[in-house]
């Protein structure tokens, strides 16, 4: 396992991954925006000129609340988002490739095997009618050239690997005869099936109890390691993103508003949404009796507030942030931030 460095942030010692020097870049989101049409003309706009980059074998973090345009980004990645009615538009290159622009043929060959996702209920993913073995062999069939006693050769070396105890019979069961660790467990095997070179998990853990969390985090970690494979993990809680991510960005209304190293953003902050959002997490100091919490609600993506998003729940707005959308700048190096006011409240 790659070394743990401590941080303290409000009294707290939180463990982050240690930043690993990454290689070249192996997705790249170029200002990508997704909007769905509504009625009389009007649009919902989920993505908004997102600007991002997955280095090979890194771990990035994605992170914001629920409505912040996150799984949109992702599945749009997946293509997963019909298009049309939905309008994507700018770049998703997987090394240099456009996918956006690929065939329906050449976008089935890179999901699933290439690029691959895991979501927040497995139950949603598989099918309830099909043994597992046979799900995950039909997926290694999919995406090899090889006999299916292979595929079930490597059915099994995939239950070992994600740890599945009594891995020989599981393969047997169908998928309500599991529990919710278990399933995410089949659902890891089948994501890891043909070696992926990216991995995009979306709340993965949610539906899980802390200890299970716990072992699914520690399992991701650990094979991203052994695989060297990219694993992007989508989630709104910053203390998954603490442990398994050495990148963050933190999306608001479709927008990545700060972008830093794990343990530097943990420190040093600059947007006052992500102030928001660590200020949230408790401490064993906290003797508050209420928890902090970010005022307001995430703005409707149909429409959107002038200037900056987050300007109605922002304590620290003035009047141009009214009016100016602020743009994304080097707060520090490999620090971006997306406010006008980012020294002052840091
Ligand atoms: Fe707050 Fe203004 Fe910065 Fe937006 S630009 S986050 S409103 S201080």
């Amino acid at each position: 396992m790659s070394q743990a460095q401590y941080i303290k942030k409000n009294d707290a010692k939180i463990a982050v991954k240690e930043q690993l020097p990454t290689e070249s870049s192996q997705l790249e989101l170029k200002d990508m925006r997704v909007k769905f049409p509504m009625r009389e003309g009007r649009f919902v706009h989920a993505v908004n000129g997102v600007d991002l980059v997955l280095a090979k074998g890194e771990s990035l973090g994605v992170v914001g609340e629920s409505g912040c345009g996150k799984s949109v980004t992702f599945s749009s990645v997946m293509r997963l988002i019909k298009s049309p009615p939905a309008i994507i538009e700018g770049e998703i290159l997987f090394e240099g490739r456009d996918i956006l622009k690929m065939s329906k043929r050449e976008i089935q060959k890179i999901r699933g095997k290439d690029i691959t996702m895991i979501f927040q209920e497995p139950m949603t993913s598989l099918n309830p009618v099909m043994r597992i073995g046979k799900q995950i062999t039909e997926t290694i069939l999919l995406h090899e050239n090889i006999s299916e006693r292979e595929a079930a050769i490597r059915a099994r070396e995939l239950f070992k690997m994600v740890d599945m105890p009594d891995a020989e019979n599981r393969l047997w069961c169908y998928p309500h005869q599991l529990s919710g660790g278990l399933r995410q467990r089949v659902m890891i095997a089948m994501a890891l099936a043909c070696t992926p070179q990216i991995l995009l998990a979306d709340e993965p853990t949610t539906a899980l109890d802390v200890t299970i969390q716990a072992q699914i985090l520690e399992l991701l970690s650990r094979l991203q390691e052994k695989t060297k494979m990219s694993i992007v993990m989508i989630t709104h809680d910053l203390g998954i993103i603490a442990e398994i991510t050495t990148r963050v960005a933190v999306f608001y209304a479709g927008r990545i508003v700060e972008q830093a190293p794990t343990a530097e953003l943990f420190l040093q902050p600059a947007h006052p949404y992500t102030i928001g959002l660590l200020g949230c997490i408790p401490t064993i100091k906290t003797t508050a009796r209420r928890l902090y919490l970010i005022e307001g609600n995430i703005p409707d993506p149909a429409s959107l507030p002038g200037g900056c998003p987050f300007h109605p729940r922002c304590r620290f707005a003035k009047d141009i942030c009214k009016q100016e959308e602020p743009t994304k700048r080097e707060f520090a190096p490999q620090h971006f931030v997306a406010c006008h006011f980012a020294e002052d409240v840091s």
